[in-house]
C-alpha cells in the first residue's frame, strides 16, 4: 500500500531537524544526503538561545550543552602586545522566562551528530551517498529520481540542500542578493601549538588581512578564519609566519564568500525549500544554521498536520511567516559584518522573532504577550515549568488564572489569546496547563 511520505533532500542541520520533527510525529519521511559520510567541520558553531529551546523540545539539549561552551573573550594581538576585549556571547544566569539566555558554542559537526543520533533512535537513518537527480510534480505528488537510480513517488519534497541547492535551481528560483566582501574567506579546524584556549585570538594587522583563531570547546582544535588569498594552500606555513605559532594539523578546511542572498519563494506546489537553500548569510551574528533549524521547526508540524488530512492552506503560512524573518535576519547580518561590531545579545538571540502579522495569529494582547510571539517559559504552582509541558509534538492550552486562554502552537508560538477554543490546526492532542503569566516577560 502507498504510504504518505515526505522526501527531504540534504542532511545538514535544516534537513536533520525537519526529519526529526516529522519522525517524532510519526510521519513517514526519507532523508537523503549526497555526501558519502557526515560533515566533519566546525563551521556554524554559534547556537542561539531560541534554537537551544528547540533542541530542548527535540530531545537533544543535554548532549548539546555537554559538548559546548560559552563564547570566549576576544584577545587582540598587536605585535608583541595583546589586549583582552569583550565577548560575542554572554554568560547570564537563566531567567524565569528564558532557560537558555546565552549564545552557546558547539562545532556544527557535533550538532549534526546529535540530531543524527536522535533520528537513528527513532528509526530514520540518513541515506548517505544518495543525491536528488531530478523530479516532476503534479497536483497529488512528486516523482523523484535519485542518484542511485531509484524512482520514488512522494507527497512532498523538501529541498534542504544548502547554498548550491539543486532543488531550488530545478524550481527555476534563484538566490538574489549581493556579495558583501569581494575576498573569499578560509575557515579551517586546526591544532595550534602554544596558544591559550581561554581566548578567541585575533591578529588584525597581519599581512594580507585579519587572522582569527577561536578555541572549539571539548576538542583540541581552533577554528581558523583568514582571507583565503592570504593563506593560499599553505595554511600551516602562512599562519606560522604571520603569528609565530605552529599549526600541527588541519582537520578540516573550506572556502566561503561572505554574501547576503535569498529567494523570493519558499514553495512551488508540493516542493518546499528551507535553510541555506533559501537564504545565505555571512557568519557575522551566527544566524544561518539557527534560521535553517527554525525554518524546519516551523514547517514540520504543519506538514504533519496536512499529511493527516488537515487543510493544505496551512502550508501557505510557512513562506509568509519565514520569508520576512529571513529578510530581516539577512539585513542584520550584513550590518554586523560591515560595521565589524561585537554587539550581539537581543539583536541576535532570535527570542524576539515573532509571527504577529501571521494569518495564524489571532486574539488580543495580554500584558506584553501578543498573538504570534514566542511563548516564554512560566513557573507553575506545582514547581514544574510550562516548557516541560510544552515539550513534545502537541499544542498546549495555557489556562491563565487571569482569565484568558493562550493557545500555544506546537512550535511554541502563541496562536491565540482569548476565551474561545481555537484548536483547528493544532494537529496533535492539545495539552492543558493552568498558571499565571503575571510577571512573565519575553526574555
Ligand atoms: C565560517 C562560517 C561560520 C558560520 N557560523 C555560524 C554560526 O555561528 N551560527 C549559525 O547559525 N550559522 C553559521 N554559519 C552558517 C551555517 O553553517 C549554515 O547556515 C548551515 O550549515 C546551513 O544549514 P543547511 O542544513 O541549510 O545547509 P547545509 O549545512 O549546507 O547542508 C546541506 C546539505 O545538503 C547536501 N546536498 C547538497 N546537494 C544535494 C543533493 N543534490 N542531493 C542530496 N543532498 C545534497 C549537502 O551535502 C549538505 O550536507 C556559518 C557559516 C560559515 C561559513
Amino acid at each position: 500500500m502507498y504510504e504518505k511520505t515526505v522526501l527531504i533532500i540534504g542532511a545538514g542541520p535544516t534537513g536533520l531537524t525537519l526529519a526529526l520533527d516529522l519522525l517524532r510525529r510519526k510521519v513517514h519521511c526519507r532523508l537523503i544526503e549526497a555526501a558519502e559520510t557526515p560533515f566533519t567541520g566546525s563551521r556554524g558553531k554559534g547556537i542561539q538561545p531560541r534554537t537551544l529551546e528547540i533542541f530542548d523540545d527535540l530531545g537533544i539539549i543535554e548532549p548539546i550543552l555537554a559538548a559546548g561552551g560559552f563564547y570566549p573573550r576576544l584577545r587582540i594581538h598587536l605585535g608583541p602586545l595583546s589586549i583582552r576585549g569583550g565577548s560575542l556571547g554572554s554568560s547570564k544566569p537563566p531567567t524565569v522566562s528564558t532557560p537558555y539566555p546565552n549564545l552557546w558554542m558547539v562545532p556544527q559537526s557535533r550538532t549534526e551528530a546529535f540530531l543524527r543520533e536522535r533520528l537513528d533512535a527513532l528509526g530514520g537513518p540518513v541515506e548517505f551517498n544518495t543525491a536528488i537527480a531530478n523530479f516532476r510534480q503534479d497536483q497529488n505528488g512528486v516523482d523523484a529520481t535519485l542518484s542511485t537510480g531509484e524512482t520514488v513517488r512522494v507527497d512532498f519534497l523538501i529541498g534542504c540542500d544548502g547554498g548550491h541547492s539543486t532543488v531550488q535551481k530545478a524550481l527555476g528560483l534563484k538566490l538574489e542578493g549581493e556579495t558583501i566582501d569581494e575576498k573569499p574567506m578560509l575557515v579551517a579546524d586546526v591544532d595550534v601549538d602554544g596558544l591559550n584556549r581561554q581566548d578567541w585570538h585575533i591578529w588584525p594587522f597581519v599581512k594580507g588581512g585579519v587572522i582569527g583563531l577561536c578555541p572549539l570547546p571539548n576538542t583540541p582544535l581552533f577554528q581558523l578564519t583568514a582571507k583565503a588569498e592570504t593563506i593560499g594552500t599553505d595554511v600551516e606555513g602562512v599562519v606560522h609566519r604571520a603569528i609565530g605559532h605552529r599549526i600541527g594539523r588541519v582537520a578540516w578546511q573550506s572556502i566561503y564568500q561572505p554574501a547576503v542572498r535569498m529567494v523570493n519563494r519558499y514553495r512551488v506546489g508540493r516542493v518546499f525549500l528551507a535553510g541555506d537553500a533559501v537564504h545565505v548569510h555571512p557568519p557575522a551574528g551566527g544566524q544561518g544554521l539557527n534560521t535553517g533549524v527554525q525554518d524546519a521547526y516551523n514547517l514540520g508540524w504543519k506538514l504533519a498536520h496536512v499529511m493527516r488530512g488537515g487543510p493544505e492552506s496551512l502550508l501557505d503560512s510557512y513562506e509568509s511567516e519565514r520569508l520576512p524573518i529571513a529578510a530581516a535576519v539577512l539585513g542584520l547580518c550584513k550590518h554586523l559584518h560591515q560595521k565589524r561590531t561585537i554587539k550581539r545579545g537581543v539583536l541576535t538571540d532570535q527570542l524576539g522573532l515573532h509571527y504577529r502579522g501571521s494569518s495564524l495569529s489571532s486574539g488580543y494582547a495580554l500584558g506584553n504577550l501578543h498573538p504570534g510571539d514566542r511563548m516564554p517559559d512560566v513557573p507553575l504552582a506545582d514547581g514544574s515549568r510550562l516548557f516541560e509541558h510544552m515539550r513534545g509534538p502537541h499544542a498546549t492550552e495555557f489556562a491563565t488564572v487571569e482569565g484568558p486562554r493562550i493557545l500555544i502552537r506546537p512550535d511554541g508560538y502563541i496562536a491565540h489569546i482569548g476565551e474561545e477554543q481555537f484548536r483547528e490546526y493544532a494537529g496533535e492532542p492539545t495539552k492543558t496547563v493552568t498558571g499565571s503569566v503575571k510577571g512573565t516577560d519575553h526574555r
